[in-house]
C-alpha cells in the first residue's frame, strides 16, 4: 500500500522509534503516547484491520500477541499491560493498517471502559 502511513514506516520512509522488529512484525512507540508505555505492533504486510484479516494471517496475528509481553517488559511494563486493537468505524480505528496498542507502565492503566 503505497500511501499507507504504517507501510511507509515499515519501508523507512517515515521515521519511527522502533522497539522490536523481525521478518514479519514491527513494534514502535506511539507518536502520541497515552501511557508511559505505549507501543504499536504491526504486521509488516499490509492488513487493513481485523475485519479484513484472512485465515492465513493467523500466524502473524499470533506472533503479535506472542511478542506482546516481551515488548511490554522491555519497555518498562513488567507487571502486565493491555492490548487494544481498534477495528473499523465502530472501533474508532484511525490508521487503516492493523495495529495492536500495547499500553502499560508502572501503574495500572485503569478500567477498560469508562463507566457510564
Ligand atoms: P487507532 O485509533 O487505533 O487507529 O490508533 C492509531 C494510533 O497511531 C494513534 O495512537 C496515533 O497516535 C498513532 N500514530 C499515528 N501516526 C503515527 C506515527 N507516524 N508514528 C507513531 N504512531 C502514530
Ligand atoms: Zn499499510
Amino acid at each position: 500500500m503505497s500511501d499507507c502511513i504504517f507501510c511507509k514506516i515499515v519501508r523507512g520512509e517515515i521515521p519511527s522509534k522502533k522497539v522490536f522488529e523481525d521478518d514479519d512484525i514491527l513494534a514502535f512507540n506511539d507518536i502520541t503516547p497515552q501511557r508511559p508505555v505505549h507501543v504499536l505492533v504491526i504486521p509488516k504486510k499490509h492488513i487493513t484491520s481485523l475485519a479484513t484479516a484472512a485465515a492465513d494471517d493467523a500466524p502473524v496475528l499470533g506472533k503479535i500477541l506472542a511478542k506482546a509481553n516481551e515488548i511490554a517488559v522491555a519497555q518498562g511494563s513488567p507487571d502486565g499491560f493491555r492490548v487494544i486493537i481498534n477495528t473499523g468505524r465502530v472501533g474508532n480505528q484511525e490508521v487503516p493498517h492493523l495495529h495492536a496498542h500495547i499500553v502499560g507502565g508502572p501503574d495500572p492503566v485503569g478500567p477498560m471502559l469508562k463507566r457510564i
